[in-house]
């Protein structure tokens, strides 16, 4: 095994919060056929570090050891669990410098977006840890003479959860604390591009006191990590983020077993501008809607679609606006944009912006000279975007920006609704009537009106038609971990 990173271990205060194992019934673990694969920095290309790749007995032993911890996890009191998650949240906001340290390095994004994103992953941990304290059942009316009737709320069992690469802490705990604060262990499986997070989160969970066996994070390929997971009938929930192509993957890989599934898939965001909006502080609104994690976010915007009598102005608005978005390591300085995961990322945009090109749209900005490294993505804005493109049809999840005119309301509804995604939509408008019409008329999950921000762990998160099934966060988060046991008494 390859031994602490001096690079990654030597930028942190704590340097034991940088793990190069699996962790797995409490300890950390290597693989024991000595396979590994190492880890890089998107915006170096360097390698950070190396992450073992464990075989499927080792998989197998997460799950034997999570079955025996769940007996003594679940007869904990809400209360008992609650204080537990309640110092893993006190240990993810005392050590946010390195962890936001670690997920910059691992994942590219700017600093201070990762410093964000640990403060809002803890935010979870902290949410759950109270919400464990109000699984109620209920007391129901007896249609059965002399009977008693109601329901209980027990935790699922084991949860799996296999998470994504652009959001490598948040991912992690909006799904864990739910399944923690239910009573459930879980078994994490991260991004193989971003798991120092994962296992930074493990070790403080360990700190916090969370039982060996209750959180473990297993490594390896993830097709076949995946498919153990599904396979395994001691898994009762599987919770997946990621893109749609692997959550229809493992829909079939669970059904054999009938898992309880929660899946946060891709998204395909409209960005709705109404006539009566200020161009100018709408483009500014949908730059940030679009370009935040350079465009690798399910909630980016990815089809603008402006009203035609202000999108001459809005287009311009934009332009100004991106160009002046900076495009860098985002371990320095003020940066807005970092690297893309990958140079597979890289191609699949420059495929995108082409194939509209192709088919007529006007291509600004993506000067890729100027690029930074080879991971990185100029900043694109297309117009004259149609349906038939690929900017309109695929997530890009890059920094391409796709902007198209419309005329009417309901020409706007009909074009927003056009595609298979329904995670997440924005209307910018003032016009109250407009608001609702389209609010009520969009097929999506989550529509945020005049903001861009819409997140946080009191509201559902989730989406509709092949955006997922379920819902992350709010008063309901925590039943995706929660049976409903109903029972009679009868002739008491
Ligand atoms: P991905 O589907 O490629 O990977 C997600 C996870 O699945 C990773 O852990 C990966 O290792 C694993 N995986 C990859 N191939 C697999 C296979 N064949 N079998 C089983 N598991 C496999 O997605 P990604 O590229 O990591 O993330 C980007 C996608 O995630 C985008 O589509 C984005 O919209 C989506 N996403 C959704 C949300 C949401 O809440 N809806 C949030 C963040 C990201």
């Amino acid at each position: 095994m390859t031994t602490l990173s001096t690079t990654l271990a030597k930028r942190l205060e704590d340097p034991r919060l940088f793990r190069q194992y699996a962790y797995v019934n409490g300890k950390w673990t290597h693989g024991e056929g000595g396979r590994e694969e190492a880890v890089y920095d998107p915006a170096t290309n360097e390698a950070i570090g190396h992450i073992p790749l464990l075989e499927a007995e080792q998989i197998t032993a997460a799950v034997d050891a999570a079955e025996e911890a769940f007996v003594h996890w679940r007869a904990l009191r809400a209360d008992e669990r609650c204080e537990r998650l309640l110092v893993w949240y006190d240990l993810i906001q005392a050590n946010r410098e390195d962890l936001a340290t670690i997920m910059t390095l691992e994942q590219g994004k700017p600093l201070p977006d990762s410093r964000g994103e640990v403060q809002y992953g803890a935010s979870f941990v902290r949410w759950f840890a109270e919400e464990g304290k109000r699984t109620y059942g209920e007391t129901i009316p007896s249609p059965i003479p002399n009977a008693s009737l109601g329901t209980l709320k027990e935790p699922v069992g084991i949860a799996a959860m296999i998470t994504p690469w652009n959001f490598p802490l948040a991912m992690i705990t909006r799904k864990a604390a739910a399944a923690l604060a239910a009573g459930c262990p879980v078994i994490v499986k991260p991004a193989n591009e971003t798991p120092f997070s994962a296992l930074a989160l493990a070790e403080l969970a360990e700190r916090a006191g969370i039982p060996a066996g209750i959180f473990n994070v297993v490594l390896g390929d993830p097709a076949q990590v995946s498919k153990i997971l599904c396979a395994e009938p001691r898994i009762r929930a599987l919770s997946f983020t990621g893109s749609t192509r692997v959550g229809r993957l493992l829909i079939e890989q669970s059904a054999s077993t009938v898992k309880r599934l929660s899946l946060e898939l891709g998204g395909n965001a409209p960005f709705i501008v109404g006539p009566d909006m200020d161009p100018k502080e709408a483009a500014y609104a949908a730059v940030a809607a679009k370009f935040q994690t350079a465009g690798q976010d399910c909630l980016a915007a990815n089809r603008i679609l402006v009203h035609e009598s202000i999108h001459d102005e809005f287009v311009a608005q934009f332009a100004e606006r991106m160009a002046a978005l900076t495009v860098g390591n985002g371990l320095q300085g003020e940066i807005d944009l970092g690297p893309l995961i990958h140079r597979q990322a890289v191609e699949k945009a420059t495929e995108i912006v082409n194939d509209a090109i192709s088919r007529g749209a006007t291509v600004l900005g993506g000067e890729q000279s100027q690029a930074p490294g080879d991971n990185f993505f100029m900043p694109v804005m297309l117009t004259g975007v149609t349906p038939q493109m690929k900017v309109w049809r695929e997530e890009n999840f890059a920094p391409v920006a796709g902007i198209t005119a419309y005329s009417t309301d309901d020409e706007v509804i009909e074009m927003a609704n056009d595609t298979e995604y329904g995670l997440a939509a924005y209307i910018y408008t003032h016009d109250i009537r407009r608001i609702w019409k389209l609010l009520r008329a969009l097929e999506y999950g989550m529509v945020s009106v005049n903001s861009v921000k819409m997140t946080g762990p009191p509201v559902p998160f989730g989406g509709v038609k092949q955006s997922g099934l379920g819902r992350e966060g709010g008063a309901t988060g925590i039943d995706e971990y929660l049976e409903t046991k109903y029972y009679c008494l009868g002739a008491l």
